[in-house]
């Protein structure tokens, strides 16, 4: 008999009931964000406007370690946590590796990916606060879908700007998120003033995340008691998503394991800084010392090939300045299929520790991404998310490199999501259809050229 069963679950018991923050931990913190109109280190109270006061709070937080779940977040956890971890036996199998390779499993519930964690907690404190309701863009409409789950729950309502050319290619995202009660619009819209403004120029572009992101923000600031609420990137969604790294650790106990290596995708961040959290957390107090590698796409490689830089976290240039590894926030990936992954910047509390030599970053262009996802399908049965394809293929890199050397090397990986809504991209690696992007260092220049000049800082 085997020793390690296919899925290792945690009981409802055994689940978190602490979101962990791992800046209490970091000795170096990351730099502090800015508030574009004094150009001075931003205060709580100046991200008022856009975050509720909670978010607000959590987001500026760099001191208290452990963090409770509210009840009625934890409430709804229950609904689809503790996640699976699962031991790749087929995958190792048909890689010959000696490595033994784990992956926690956050595709479990209806919105298909991991940042169901994170809205739902957003979702909870807007109502906490009272406010009449949200607004939020969605690129690929993973974000969109959870949100629309969490908000259905608390009774609050959600309007979602979906980038038009998704909208059309999609059409089951925008059912879904209509069966939990969101209004979606696809964007540019007539609904705002900017996009008024851009249909007006340009009646039939298929729209951008920088445009969705502009509408979610002007419906918000002019509609009294609604905020505008985020899906990666900040501390606050770091934070939240503890509860993936937490879990590992916990069923990795449970069977006396420890990884060696930690792989996970890396679009915003916030997957990867939750799976890694606990981990880091040894690192950091010198417990332990796991790799870490975040895989990026080649088309979108902001540690790989970015700058440290203090730029926007949101193209409609609302939020503060944060100092992060970015590609700039107006470059526009090329139209890469991971579309969770194509975002300029990168949370700056992973940026910090990929700076400080913490962590490992390496890119890989979609051809080969999806002939990772292929394989792990047939081997797995689980249809990856083209960003979850990602992480998959930085484990798969590391248990090649176990069989070259021998080494019995224990890999963790996050794998993010289900990509049933993503066949658009599947058909087209099929069918041969699929181009590989990179943008050129002169593309990046000029897009580095255009990042925020801050008087006495940059
Ligand atoms: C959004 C998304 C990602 C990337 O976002 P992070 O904030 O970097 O985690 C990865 N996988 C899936 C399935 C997603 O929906």
């Amino acid at each position: 008999m085997r020793k390690v069963p296919h899925r290792i679950y945690l009981s409802e018991e055994q689940m978190p009931t602490q979101w962990y923050n791992l800046r209490a931990d970091m000795k170096d913190l990351p730099d502090p964000m800015i508030n574009p109109a004094t150009g001075k280190p931003a205060i709580e109270e100046d991200l008022y406007p856009v975050f509720c006061k909670e978010l607000a709070r959590q987001e500026m937080d760099n001191t208290t370690r452990y963090v409770p779940i509210p009840e009625e977040v934890l409430e709804f956890y229950r609904m689809y946590r503790p996640s699976p971890l699962i031991r790749a036996y087929n995958l190792e199998k048909s890689l010959d590796t000696p490595a033994k390779i784990y992956y926690k499993f956050e595709g479990n519930n209806t919105s298909g990916s991991h940042k169901l964690n994170s809205a739902v907690a957003q979702a909870y404190y807007a109502k906490e606060q009272n406010l009449k309701g949200v607004t939020t863009e969605t690129g690929a409409g993973q974000w969109g879908t959870a949100l629309a789950e969490a908000c259905s729950f608390f009774h609050l309502p959600l309007t979602v700007y979906m980038v038009k050319c998704s909208y059309e290619q999609k059409p089951f995202r925008k059912s879904v998120i209509q069966t939990f009660d969101a209004d979606i619009i696809p964007s540019p819209s007539n609904t705002t003033q900017v996009g008024r403004k851009i249909l007006e120029e340009n009646p039939d572009t298929t729209g951008s995340l920088g445009c969705a992101i502009s509408e979610a923000v002007e419906k918000a600031v002019t509609t009294d008691g609604y905020k505008y609420v985020l899906g990666s990137v900040l501390n606050q969604v770091l934070l939240h998503q503890s509860i993936i790294g937490e879990e590992s650790l916990l069923a990795m106990q449970m069977i006396d394991e420890y990884p060696d290596v930690i792989v996970g995708c890396a679009g915003g961040g916030s997957n990867l800084g939750g799976l890694i959290a606990p981990f880091m957390r040894d690192k950091l107090t010198g417990k332990a010392n796991p790799r870490i590698v975040a895989v990026e796409p080649a088309s979108c490689p902001s540690m790989t090939r970015g700058k440290y830089a203090y730029d926007f976290c949101d193209t409609g240039k609302v939020t503060p300045m944060a100092r992060m590894y970015t590609l700039g926030c107006d470059f526009i990936p090329s139209a890469n299929h991971a579309g969770g992954l194509r975002y300029h910047g990168m949370s700056p509390i992973l940026s910090k520790l990929y700076h400080d030599g913490y962590m490992e970053a390496v890119s890989a262009e979609q051809t080969k991404i999806f002939e990772t996802a292929v394989q792990f399908a047939k081997q797995e049965t689980i249809l990856p998310a083209p960003e979850s394809a990602h992480a998959i293929y930085g484990a798969v890199q590391e248990a090649i490199k176990c069989r070259e050397s021998g080494e019995a090397k224990t890999i963790l990986f996050g794998l993010t999501g289900t990509g049933y809504f993503d066949m658009v991209a599947y058909q087209s690696y099929m069918e041969h259809t699929m181009a590989d992007y990179i943008p050129s260092d002169e593309e990046l220049e000029a897009s580095f050229a255009k990042l925020p000049k801050i008087p006495g800082i940059q």
